[in-house]
């Protein structure tokens, strides 16, 4: 059974309703997901950054492993020095065995300025670690929080969601396909997501640009289909506060 211009109009108002609540449970939807993974690539980012400082002082242990090695190399050969320096047969061999005992001494130093340097590195990096993992830990409590916020609204949208999609389907099956193209097209292009709309105090609900008062007349006799002369969107009806229709 063919639907008169009015009743079209009708489905295609009721259809657009269904449709904008449909945006906002989309929206609602929309923010949290991201937010969600915002926080899910700052915790990743600060995994990366712990795991880096960590192989860092890591590195940082083999060389003071080396340094040590350095320092009881030296201190043997000191030993060793301090045994043949006994023996010594004359003073030239004496003053060359004090010569290197003298360079292990410095290597000594060296060691253990160094071992002082690369403890207070690794202190720092271990600082620095307990910082990023306290932000870390705060993170990962902000992204529990948002990731059960989702869930919860996930789990009522989609009931919503599936409700409306039911009504829409069932509202659409009654205009014909070339009708809910035009509408579906007018919507795409549409900021608000509004293809049908009323005229609202003489103006389109769409753009709110003026409609001519005979225009409004024509709207109102809803005997064809007729789009605002600005943003091209359907006008089905006349709202006028307190004027009955017709
Ligand atoms: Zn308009």
């Amino acid at each position: 059974m063919e639907l008169t211009i009015a009743q079209k109009l009708e489905t295609l108002l009721k259809l657009q309703s269904i449709d904008s609540q449909l945006d906002e449970l989309k929206k609602l939807r929309g923010d949290l997901p991201e937010e969600v993974r915002d926080l899910e690539d700052e915790v990743v980012g600060f995994e990366t950054r712990i795991n880096k400082f960590r192989k860092e002082i890591d590195a940082l242990d083999n060389d003071i492993n080396n340094h040590r090695a350095n320092k009881k190399d030296a201190e043997k050969l000191i030993q060793k020095y301090k045994d043949q320096q006994m023996n010594v047969r004359n003073n030239r061999e004496f003053d060359a065995i004090a010569k290197e005992l003298e360079l292990q001494e410095l290597e000594i130093q060296l060691a253990e300025k160094r071992l002082k340097e690369t403890e207070f590195k690794i202190k720092n990096k271990t600082n620095e670690i307990a910082e990023v993992d306290q932000a870390m830990q705060n993170r990962k409590k902000d992204l529990e929080v948002k990731r059960k916020e989702l869930d919860v609204l996930i789990a009522e949208s989609q009931e919503d969601e599936k409700k409306l999609s039911v009504s829409r389907d069932k509202a659409a099956s009654h205009v014909e396909e070339r009708l809910i193209n035009a509408y579906n097209r007018i919507r795409g292009n549409a900021e608000n997501g509004l293809a049908v709309v009323k005229v609202k105090r003489g103006a389109c609900g769409g753009c709110f640009n003026i409609v001519p008062h005979q225009r409004q007349a024509d709207i109102k006799d809803q005997k064809k289909i007729i789009v605002c002369e600005h943003c091209g969107r359907i006008l089905a009806d006349v709202e006028d506060a307190g004027l009955s229709k017709k």
